[in-house]
């Protein structure tokens, strides 16, 4: 094996930096997962999807999910805040809770639940729908249900069912109307004053925030009550007698923050207003700070966009250390801290993982064969120029030789449309003038700055890899938002990638390519990739275990695909756990209202009026199958 090479694509990947010890490259040259950190217990993702192949009859693409990283990000970051409130001595205790947004998978909750059991971790919803379906878990004791988001009665009305359930459960109120059907409702009868939920107020910050989601916080956002409404809203709790009910003050100030300092102030800020309030006379006992830890996506730690100039060990200092200042100021007892991290506990936990289909090379697709060009009737004079320039090119003149060769081709093209040379001279001079460009771009980027027309050139001139996914479908924050996401091949990293590319998918729509890449410096406009052989040829998008499965759409009736839990012994032994299929294209027709046995009926009429099936019964019979096969079968392309 190539130890060097392999050592190179680990730098030049990133994934030492992204892969947050979860992800490596082996001496194999392969890609795999360490599911508990240990570095001798890997999972060769290759071999795994060799089984699924073999073993469970599940072709690419897939996602691959390793639970276990989920249980490993819970207690990153409650030992985080255990270190933290232990090193300073802090007064009050950590609770942590899932948001449901961030991954709805039954599959997912179902693991944060296991793993949050031993730690006493709970939930936050921000729907009717997320309620119900997190109602149907069984919580530790102790630990939180918070229902956030706008909520009308019938919302508020499920919190006091929760109570009767005995959930620790707190409605974050939005504005005071929603208070106002809490009082209604506990005025309906004794035994529903009785059940009346702890209640919660979200606050509306003057601190912003860093990153995409900077708006979701300060003066302008949409979410939480302003200083005013804050005061009427304690007016309302006091004038209800309610006022022991107050048990949260409740912050989100966006999510992947960038920069620490903005967490650092807007904690700041909050611990102030917790403060205030206490003096008031209230004892809102939990100060919830919210997510918003930001996922080291470029594996540059840095406070660009996809990245984070923090860890959540530091995260948790900085916001124990905060608290206990400011109320150390305001001499008031210190809060319990909330936190309802989900990026940063998801995003880890799964691997999307595509086939590559095609490669559309325009080198290849322009490399001249042996005497073509000679034997080619060069008449005309703008071939005889493309062909002087794609020989006489060089470092000096490259700029200008290039320009000329512009000129030279939409002469070719001016005669081609008047009819004065044919199809096979107007290729030649397309081949020549493509060599021309790779010329120019070789020598440009000799250069100590490319010049920008160069790097444009370099940037159109990649080679395009259509993977069997829909970008729509698997990562819809690259589309959206232009999230970066770490995307890599998972084999041969022993040899030396021949091809700069970019990934198309399979939808029929432009917008479905990536062209933007992780890099530590930068970011890159093409990817490493190698020449597929007769090997399937695999790409792993990583850190995709957040928002991704919730924000999935179906465009061109692309359904989500097929995935699999894998679970890595004790002893260093993994296994594949449960498997899901994908969307069948039969459930897909039916979520948009097809009737299928009017599909079946409609097609049977068809083919019995087809003058070709009539002559031919055991023909229409055949269609009749392959119809009903397709109709039962995989959206994605078949292998
Ligand atoms: N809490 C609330 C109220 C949110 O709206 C969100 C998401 O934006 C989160 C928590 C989770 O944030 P993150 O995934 O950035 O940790």
């Amino acid at each position: 094996m190539n130890i060097r090479q392999i050592q190179k694509a680990r730098e030049s990947y990133g994934i030492d930096s992204w892969g947050a010890g979860y992800f490596g490259i082996n001496d194999q040259g392969n890609v795999c997962c360490y599911p508990t950190l240990d570095k001798n217990h890997e999972v060769d993702l290759n071999a795994a999807i060799e089984k699924m192949v073999k073993e469970k009859n599940v072709s690419a693409p897939m996602i691959l999910r390793f639970p276990q990283i989920v249980e490993s990000q819970l207690n990153r970051i409650h030992t985080a805040f255990a270190e933290a409130i232990w090193n300073y001595d802090y007064a009050g205790k950590h609770y942590g809770v899932f948001p449901f947004k961030v991954n709805q998978r039954r599959e997912f909750i179902d693991s944060i639940c296991k793993a949050g059991q031993k730690i006493g971790y709970g939930l936050e919803v921000g729907s009717k729908t997320e309620f119900m379906a997190a109602l149907s878990y069984d919580l530790p004791q102790d630990a939180l249900f918070i229902c956030n988001g706008f909520k009308d009665v019938e919302f508020i009305r499920l919190a006091f069912i929760a109570k009767a359930m005995q959930k620790n459960i707190t409605v974050v109120v939005e504005g005071p109307d929603e208070l106002e059907m809490l009082f209604d409702i506990c005025k309906e009868s004794p035994a529903m004053a009785k059940l009346c939920p702890e209640i919660g107020l979200r606050i509306r910050l003057y601190s912003r925030s860093s990153g995409k989601w900077a708006k979701s916080s300060g003066e302008t956002s949409k979410f939480g009550l302003s200083t005013n409404e804050v005061l009427h809203c304690l007016a309302m709790i006091k004038a209800q007698g309610l006022s022991q009910k107050l048990s949260m003050l409740h912050f989100h100030n966006g999510s992947q923050i960038t920069q620490i300092k903005r967490l650092k102030n807007a904690v700041k800020e909050a611990s102030r207003v917790y403060a205030k309030i206490v003096k008031m006379g209230f004892e809102p006992r939990l100060l919830n700070v919210g997510g918003g830890i930001g996922v080291d996506y470029d594996g540059s730690k840095t406070s660009c966009q996809s990245s984070a100039n923090y860890t959540p060990k530091e995260f948790a200092s900085d916001c124990v250390y905060t608290i206990s200042q400011v109320c150390k100021d305001e001499k008031v007892a210190c809060p319990d801290i909330v936190t309802e991290s989900g990026r940063i506990i998801a995003a880890h936990h799964s691997v999307v993982i595509t086939n590559i289909r095609e490669v559309e090379s325009l080198t290849d697709e322009n490399r001249m064969q042996p005497n073509e060009f000679t034997d080619m009737n060069l008449q005309h004079k703008s071939l005889q120029e493309l062909d002087f320039i794609s020989k006489d090119i060089s470092q000096k003149n490259y700029n200008e030789y290039y320009h000329d060769a512009i000129a030279y081709q939409e002469e070719l093209f001016t005669l081609f449309n008047l009819g004065y040379i044919d199809l096979a001279q107007r290729a030649c001079g397309e081949k020549i003038f493509f060599q021309i460009c790779q010329k120019a771009i070789d020598f440009s980027a000799g250069e100590k700055h490319q010049p920008e027309e160069f790097a444009m050139l370099q940037k159109s001139m990649v080679t395009r890899y259509l993977a069997n996914f829909s970008i729509f479908q698997s990562i819809p924050d690259a589309w959206s938002i232009d999230q970066l996401f770490p995307i890599m091949p998972l084999a041969r990293h022993s040899e030396v990638p021949d091809h700069k590319g970019t990934i198309v998918d399979i939808t029929c729509d432009s917008d479905g390519c990536i062209e933007r890449f992780v890099d530590r410096n930068t970011t890159r406009t093409s990817l490493d990739l190698h020449t597929p052989d007769d090997r399937p040829y695999y790409i792993g998008f990583f850190l995709v275990g957040a928002y991704q499965e919730s924000l999935a759409n179906e465009h061109n009736l692309f359904g989500a695909i097929h995935e699999a839990e894998i679970f890595m012994s004790p002893t260093g032994q993994w296994h594949i756990g449960k498997v899901t299929s994908g969307d069948p294209i039969d459930e897909l027709l039916v979520s948009r209202n097809f009737e299928l046995e009017e599909m079946l009926s409609a097609y049977k009429l068809q083919m019995q009026k087809s003058p070709a099936l009539k002559a031919d019964p055991a023909l229409e019979a055949a269609f009749t199958k392959d119809l009903q096969k397709t109709m039962h079968g995989y959206p994605y392309l078949l292998s």
